[in-house]
């Protein structure tokens, strides 16, 4: 599964013989639950409504519209509030994890978070800077929801199920994203995290105390990690990928790797007046060639990369400046590309840093490997998908209603990129790769079952306040968790 490009051969969607081929398949026979219109359905929107109504309120700034809810400000201890409260109206047992993660149990004759094998729905609550209000907080919300409508089809649990919200899945405070995660799966040390500094040099220690948090017990947690049978995570799609596609929700099948690197470009302070241009040593104009070469490259590659950070010293406008620090973000479709991509930036940065008489040096700070998700519970999330949207929907675009019966299609449509080249839509339900990390990553790398679900993002824009889903696909993902709940736990 190394993302080879379009028209992948040899794979459960290629044309014919496949489960999802026209005719005699499960969710083709209509009538289920979920669909718009039946009592669940129409519980598990209103549900979602409510939920959204009031989390949508909580962390966001009326100038912008975007929602900054970094980990342990009053913002994002708004939003575990919210979820304390959601799961409280639900009769769930909330319990807050060593690693400040949120748990929200449906206790029964079925099991709670002491026995194994657990159906395990969610997302995260917090935001990076000015970040959209679906990053997250729809795949809690929407969990919640499903369980309504799995309540109000009169179905009770064969197994435990629990709605979770990991602590600073973005990173935005912190500098490490899925910190929470990662403390749980034992892959962040805990005193590497305790001693992570926000940007005001405030340590996650400091800000975990302060908000009311121990930091002392943050670390691995391999007994409630084990209990996990299978995480499910439902998210705003990140790019155009289903709007190309005109589907509602999808499916994920892998998440690309990812690094982020510190660029360190070094030079010779001098006068803005006096110091001929051809006496420089400016470690701004090599930056701002490395700039140009990631973006080029990428585009070359197929792949992403993004300069978003920079520090200048010493940011004067006089000046020639001494030194230039950057961070580069890259993704690509596997790790050999990934490695493409930043070799070739890196050489071309050097050689102009030899003409321009500086210094360049390429740190890597974390590189995250890909994830293929479980290819079993990827289809069992493809056919509940299927039964609960896949051909009832219209919406915008088309084609989503009429149910190409077949995958196999590679769609890379102008927003999407090669993120979108390897689409396939079994049942009409696109499988697609992204090159955003999640929790459910860390989770999979971790070894337990792990899956996604994707809503359409109508601009495909995402950590900005255009981040937007239609509230009618919203609905469309409460019914499709609904449906899984029912598939893999009921
Ligand atoms: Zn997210």
């Amino acid at each position: 599964m190394s993302g080879t490009g379009p028209g992948v051969g040899g794979t459960a969607y290629d044309a014919g013989g496949t489960a999802y081929d026209a005719g005699g398949t499960a969710y083709e026979a209509g009538g289920t639950a979920y669909e718009a219109g039946g009592t669940a359905y129409e519980a598990g929107a209103a549900s979602f409504d409510a939920l959204w109504a009031d989390l949508a309120a909580i962390g966001r700034d009326p100038g912008t519209g975007g929602y900054h809810r970094l980990a342990f400000t009053p913002a994002e201890l708004g939003a575990r509030d919210w979820f304390a409260a959601a799961a409280g109206e639900r009769a769930l047992v909330v319990h807050t994890d060593r690693d400040t993660n949120l748990w929200a149990w449906w206790v029964g004759p079925w099991g709670g978070p002491d026995d194994p094998d657990a159906l395990v729905l969610g997302s995260h609550l917090d935001s990076v800077i000015d970040g959209g209000g679906y990053d997250g907080g729809l795949g809690v919300a929407s969990a919640f929801a499903a369980l309504d409508a799995v309540r109000a089809a009169g179905l009770t649990p064969t197994r435990p199920v629990a709605v979770a919200a990991f602590a600073e899945e973005e990173g935005a405070r912190f500098g490490v994203a899925c910190a929470g995660s990662r403390l749980l799966t034992g892959a962040l040390e805990p005193g590497l995290a305790r001693g992570l500094r926000d940007r005001a040099g405030v340590s996650l220690a400091e800000a975990m105390a302060a908000a009311g948090f121990d930091p002392d017990r943050l670390g691995p947690d391999p007994d409630r990690l084990g209990r996990i049978g299978d995480y499910v995570e439902l998210h705003i799609e990140q790019g155009r990928g289903l709007v190309d596609l005109g589907a509602p929700v999808g499916v994920a099948d892998r998440i690309w790797p990812h690094g982020r690197y510190r660029l360190d470009f070094s030079g010779e302070a001098n006068h803005a007046g006096t110091t001929e241009m051809s006496d420089r040593h400016d470690p701004m104009l090599t930056f701002a060639m490395t700039v140009l070469a990631a973006n080029k490259q990428a585009r070359l590659a197929g792949s992403r990369a993004t300069i978003g950070r920079v520090q200048v010293e010493p940011n004067g406008t006089n000046a020639v400046p001494s030194r230039v620090r950057a961070w580069l973000d890259a993704r690509a479709a596997d790790e050999a590309r990934l490695g493409e991509l930043v070799e070739v930036v890196a050489r071309q940065a050097g050689e102009r840093a030899e003409r321009d008489g500086t210094g360049f040096a390429l740190t890597p700070e974390s590189v995250t490997a890909a994830v293929d998700f479980d290819r079993g519970l990827r289809d069992r999330l493809v056919a509940a998908v299927g039964r609960a949207v896949g051909r009832a929907v219209g919406g915008a675009g088309s084609g989503a209603g009429s149910g190409a019966a077949v995958g196999g299609a590679a769609v890379g449509g102008a927003g999407s990129g090669a993120a979108a080249a390897r689409v396939a839509r079994p049942g009409g339900v696109p499988v697609l790769p992204t090159g955003a990390g999640h929790d459910a990553g860390i989770l999979a790398s971790a070894g337990v079952r792990a899956g996604m679900i994707f809503v359409r993002n109508p601009t495909g824009v995402s950590h900005s306040p255009g981040e937007h889903a239609e509230t009618a696909d919203c609905h469309r993902g409460v019914a499709a968790l609904a449906a899984v709940i029912e598939d893999l736990a009921c």
